[in-house]
């Protein structure tokens, strides 16, 4: 795996295409648990980037495209959500200063970068949001990454991680955010910022393991071992 920014507009398109699939449900998840307005928010920061697509896969480095990136859904996304996308991509920006992209360096300042949103968000893993999500996908990639295993297999993984820690915020009460108000009223719902990140870290998967960027010198080499 050896990535280049010029992918981005691809995993931008495929982030969007799964939200937009579950727009009904997401809604419905934040109007139950939170103000309702997590479809909208994550709608405008993806419009923002899909805006800035051609700028993103231009980028010669990315440290450049990651630190735009989370500028951009600092600023257009709001709520809680905005903040901790924006901290996400911010952190990994800074920690990706380079051209070309690879496994291991990705795993590690994905794993520093769900440690910068829980320290923004104050979260911990068991609080009922987006960051149950985040940190087994950043422990799967993080485990992954060292073994010899093929990318659909590592995509399968990730994948199955992040659908782990989504369906764990169902039974959880939530201590932050807008549906700690709702104490035992919040259990058997999953959090919607929780569902969002999953669809997402999901589509990027399939996106890396099955549909190579049109665009020239954009193709990966797959690692063939495993
Ligand atoms: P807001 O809560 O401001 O309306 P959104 O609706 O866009 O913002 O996002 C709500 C999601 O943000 C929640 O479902 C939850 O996953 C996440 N969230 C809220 N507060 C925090 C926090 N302190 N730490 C981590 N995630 C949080
Ligand atoms: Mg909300």
């Amino acid at each position: 795996m050896d990535l280049k920014p010029c992918i981005l507009p691809d995993l931008i398109e495929a982030a969007s295409q799964a939200i937009e699939a579950h727009a009904e449900e997401v809604s419905a998840l934040d109007r139950a648990l939170g103000d309702g307005d997590h479809l909208t928010n994550l709608r405008r920061g993806l419009k923002a980037l899909r805006d800035q697509r051609e700028q993103l896969a231009q980028a010669s480095d990315w440290g450049a495209a990651l630190i735009q990136l989370g500028t951009t859904l600092m600023s257009t996304v709001g709520g809680a959500s905005g903040s901790l996308y924006g901290t996400l991509f911010l952190s990994l920006g800074k920690a990706l200063q380079r051209a070309s992209l690879e496994l291991e360096a990705f795993a590690r300042a994905f794993s520093e970068a769900v440690e910068a949103v829980k320290r923004r968000g104050k979260t911990q893993v068991g609080e009922k949001t987006l960051v149950d999500t985040l940190q087994p996908t950043a422990e799967a990639l993080l485990a992954t990454a060292q073994s010899s295993a093929s990318a659909p297999a590592i995509a399968a993984q990730v994948k199955a991680a992040a659908i782990r820690g989504m369906e764990s915020t169902r039974e959880l009460l939530a201590s932050k955010g807008r549906a700690s108000y709702l104490g035992e009223r919040a259990r058997g719902i999953v959090d919607a910022g929780a569902r969002t990140a999953q669809l997402m870290i999901c589509a990027v998967a399939d996106a890396l393991v099955s549909s190579p960027s049109a665009a020239p010198g954009c193709g990966r080499e797959r690692p063939t071992a495993g």
